[in-house]
This record gives structure tokens, sequence and C-alpha cells, in this order.
């Protein structure tokens, strides 16, 4: 069993890397990638256990980026660094987006605030390690009674579409992909079934236009796809000349339904050849 794709608390999972490590090994998962939201934190601290347990730890990121001429867009970039680690310019660029994530959690607060939210930021960043997310927003507002689960603190104040709702600086997909590139990686369109595009020659359209972009792979496998996704993904892979990849997107307790390795109920069987033409293709 395989798994390309998890999250640690330096992200917005809360497993620690050390703890995720154990999880992989106790459920018989082989090969691991940890790909955290914008930072290697999480990686970079599960590699000396992994090896000492024969864990095939692989490195990967996850970057939120946006498409031009759509507000509300964003398209999530897998990466993985299967030759060499990414270098100190790529690390450098996390760093900004970072940054930027800081510098909207700030303007997130004053924009609760207004509307008569209680919270303060501190609050909120002692929940996040590396970086803060709206995830741990999430958190505090559930704790504070302004919502009853992670679904309505989006509804309500969170999400896109909510009143309270600030931008944060975020890539062109075009962009994600030539950084990507250009560090050595793998750029890899996670969880297509996550753009919404509800129509089929639309979504093919979009999908090509990635790979004219530079685009190496598509995430066939995974947890919100259903056995007509997998299909029709698949074929857009084959069609397209892209790799193949899959993972649970496992975050620990804030999404409980999700497993390592095997996803929502059982529906994940990602073949290990998945793995081994990524790196053949590396
Ligand atoms: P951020 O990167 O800080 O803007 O937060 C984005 C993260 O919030 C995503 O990666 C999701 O894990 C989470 N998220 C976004 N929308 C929702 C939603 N409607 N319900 C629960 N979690 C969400
Ligand atoms: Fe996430
Ligand atoms: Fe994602
Ligand atoms: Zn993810």
């Amino acid at each position: 069993m395989i798994d390309l794709h998890s999250h640690t608390n330096e992200s917005d999972g809360t497993f620690t890397p050390f703890e995720l490590v154990e999880l992989a090994v106790e459920r018989g998962v082989e090969a691991l990638a940890i790909s955290d939201h914008d930072t290697f934190a999480g990686y970079d601290q599960a590699l000396p256990e992994a090896r000492s347990r024969g864990l095939d730890l692989v490195c990967g990121i996850e970057l939120s980026t946006r498409v031009p001429g759509s507000k509300s867009r964003t398209v999530h970039l897998l990466a993985y660094f299967l030759r060499q680690p990414p270098p100190p310019e790529f690390r450098a660029w996390l760093d900004e987006l970072i940054a930027g994530r800081r510098d909207r959690n700030q303007r997130l607060i004053a924009s609760l605030q207004e509307k008569g939210v209680d919270i303060e930021l501190p609050e909120v960043e002692r929940l996040g390690r590396t970086l803060t997310g709206r995830p741990h927003f999430a958190r505090v507002l559930i704790d504070k009674g302004y919502a009853p689960n992670f679904d309505e603190a989006f509804r309500r104040y969170l999400g896109e579409t909510a009143p309270t709702y600030v931008e944060r600086y975020a890539p062109y997909v075009a962009e994600g992909i030539r950084r990507v590139l250009d560090a050595g990686g793998l750029p890899v369109i996670a969880h297509p079934i996550r753009l919404g595009i509800h129509n089929l020659k639309a979504e093919d359209a979009f999908i090509r236009e990635l790979r004219d972009a530079g685009l190496r792979g598509i995430e066939v496998f995974h947890s919100d796809h259903r056995p007509e996704d997998i299909e029709r993904y698949g074929g857009i892979a084959r069609k397209y000349g892209l790799l193949v990849t899959g993972g649970s997107d496992f975050h620990g307790e804030v999404k409980p339904q999700i497993s390592l390795g095997t996803g929502y109920n059982g529906n994940l069987n990602i073949p290990i050849s998945v793995l081994n033409d990524l790196r053949a293709a590396a």
C-alpha cells in the first residue's frame, strides 16, 4: 500500500511528523509522501524516523494557486521531489507564501472583529506551527461557539462566499508549475474533482491547458474520487501523457473520515506502479 498525499501538524493536519510515520508503519503503508501546504518542515522532521523504520518517505508539497480571470477558483498543485531535495530558492519562495498567509491572517482577524467576533491572532497562531491557516481559525471559532463544525465555520466566516472572507496572496497556477519544474520537482494537479468543473469538455480543456503550461501529472486516486472519477481522470492522464498519482489527503482529526492509505471507507487502493512510474519520470 502507498499514499502520496498527507498532511502533518506543520500545516493543517493534526498528527506530528513522528506520529504520522508511526501510523504509516502501523497501517502497513510502504511508501508515504508528506505533502504539507507550503512547507517541508513536516517532511524534514519525519525523514530520520522514516529511515530508521524502513518507510519509503517521499518529499512532497501542496500549493494553493489561482487562475487568471477567476476570483474564486483555486487549483491545488502537488509537487514531488524524487531525485534531489528542493533547492534553497524554492524554499525561500515558500517563505514568501507563508508571509502572505500571515498578512492575510491579520486582515482576517480585523474583518472578524469588525463583525463582532471576539477573536485575537495569538489564540489562532497558537494552534499552528510553521503556518497558520483557515482550519486553525475554524477550530477557534468552533471552540468559542461561533460555529458547530468546520463546514459551518467556513460557510459563516472563512469561506470564499462568507461576508468576512479575505483573500490571501496566491501565485497563478502557471507560475506554480514553473517554479516546481525549475526546482526539479514534478507538478501534479491535486484532487481535480475539487476544481468543480461540471462540464466534462471544459474540465478536459482546463487540464490540457495545465499540461501545456508544464503540468506533469494528475492525482487520479483520491479520497474524494468515486470509481467513475478515477476512470475519467485515468483516461485524461493517458490522453495527455500525464503521470498518475494518488493519495488519501490525510489530515488526522480534522478529517476523521479519511484514513491513511485507504481513504474514505476504504475507497483507495493505489498501485505501487504509480510511484515506480513517478521515479522513472523524475
Ligand atoms: P488557507 O490555505 O489558510 O486559506 O486554508 C485553506 C484550507 O482550508 C484548505 O486547504 C482546506 O483544508 C480548508 N478548507 C477550505 N474550505 C473549507 C471548507 N468549506 N470546509 C472545511 N475546510 C475547508
Ligand atoms: Fe489541507
Ligand atoms: Fe488540497
Ligand atoms: Zn491536501
